[in-house]
């Protein structure tokens, strides 16, 4: 299945650099240089990004946070509005390097509008932390807000969002809740547990959007089996339910088992069958039109280079098979720059996941977790929470 794709890219998304901090830009150029060495990117029109303008962040942020995120950088002693912390310390350009990935994701997002591609992807997107008036967890603009936006000012009237980070995509959530136009999904690990601390299955949406918010909280430890057993009993019925004209995807891959900030067991080829059925579920129930974002993913080396060239290849059409071998020229690449850790030396790991249906009356965390969700928001889309068939 040949899909016409995008790949919205150019190295100016390496200046969105905190320094000394876990999202090192790194993963980017790792993911491009391996889709690149796979002949990936020639299945794919590349589009550089152009940077967002002052109104299209006015529709996501508020002027005195624009404000400070200017001062910020040429400040290095700035501190304010989420700035100046740990999570999102300031450096010199963070405007214009946070402008020009959220340019990015709109500019995927018009991709799409004009039929020009049926899937566009920007990996340096997904920064789904970022609130209206302040930084957080690593996300200076909302991208996903505001290419959500920008399909809905062009007339969409349906956008489902599905976040698979280790995170509650709680900013994208937050700008949301009472639009009834938007179905947020989120799943992650139990927020009792980590990072933001928001995603549990009664936060459902207000008024008229009640119903609108997903959330699905995944007990530490949960695996590849597990997260895509919660997953097929929560995310197709829902869109199905909902019926959106495009499906938004944040496609955060901190849910590996290495990955050094949070507690979720995926492996590459779990995340890779959640991409699959991702894609599939564009296909069916969006007319194809699916915008793909990054996120968080801090497994630099043995994750998120070979879980998003997956999503690049995905998105071609033509997928790489998990028992790739990883391009000697890539490996070289990395030893070249003194990297001695030990390397993948395949495209997966080597895990086919088995997944067993999700039945009511299960009495495991997950079961109860996936039973939460269910019962919260089902009968506010008109599923049974009890059929296992919705
Ligand atoms: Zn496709
Ligand atoms: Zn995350």
């Amino acid at each position: 299945m040949g899909c016409r794709a995008c790949a919205i890219w150019d190295e100016g998304y390496l200046a969105y650099d905190f320094g000394e901090h876990p999202m090192n830009p790194v993963r980017l150029d790792l993911t491009v240089r391996l889709a690149r060495d796979l002949g990936v990117l020639d299945r794919l029109e590349v589009i550089a990004p152009v940077p967002a303008t002052e109104p299209q962040l006015l529709t996501v942020h508020g002027a005195d946070y624009l404000d400070a995120v200017r001062t910020a950088s040429s400040d290095p002693g700035f501190a304010g509005y989420g700035l100046g912390t740990d999570d999102d310390p300031v450096f010199p350009g963070m405007f214009d390097a946070s402008a020009l990935i959220a340019g990015g994701s709109a500019l995927a997002a018009r991709r799409l509008l004009d039929g020009a591609v049926e899937h566009a992807v920007n990996i340096a997107g997904g920064l789904h932390h970022a609130m209206r008036d302040y930084a957080s967890g690593f996300c200076v603009f909302n991208d996903v807000v505001l290419a959500i936006r920008t399909l809905l000012d062009a007339g969409v009237e349906r956008v489902a969002y599905v976040d698979v980070d280790v995170h509650h995509g709680d900013g994208v959530q937050a700008a949301f809740y009472d639009e009834p136009r938007v179905l947020t999904v989120s799943l992650h690990q139990d927020p009792r547990t980590l990072f933001p601390g928001t995603g549990m299955a009664t936060e459902v949406g207000a008024g008229a959007a009640a119903g609108t918010s997903v959330n699905v909280a995944l007990p530490p430890g949960t695996g590849d089996s597990g997260w895509l057993r919660a997953f097929d009993a929560v995310v197709p019925g829902v869109l199905r339910a909902f019926g959106p004209q495009v499906l938004v995807t944040q496609c955060g891959c901190d849910t590996h088992h290495e990955d050094p900030l949070a507690n979720l067991a995926l492996s590459v080829d779990g995340q890779r069958e959640a991409i699959v059925r991702l894609h599939r579920l564009a296909h069916e129930i969006a007319g194809g039109r699916w915008l793909a974002l990054g996120g968080g993913g801090y497994g630099v080396l043995r994750c998120v280079p070979r879980t998003w060239t997956h999503l690049l290849a995905e998105a071609s059409g033509t997928a790489v098979p998990a028992q790739t071998a990883v391009p000697q020229a890539w490996i070289d690449h990395l030893r070249g720059r003194g990297v001695t850790q030990e390397l993948p030396r395949f495209m997966g790991e080597g895990r086919l996941p088995f997944v067993e249906p999700w039945q009511p009356g299960g009495d495991s965390w997950l079961d109860r977790a996936v039973w939460a969700t269910r019962r919260e928001v089902f009968p506010l889309l008109g599923l049974d929470p009890d059929d296992p068939r919705d």
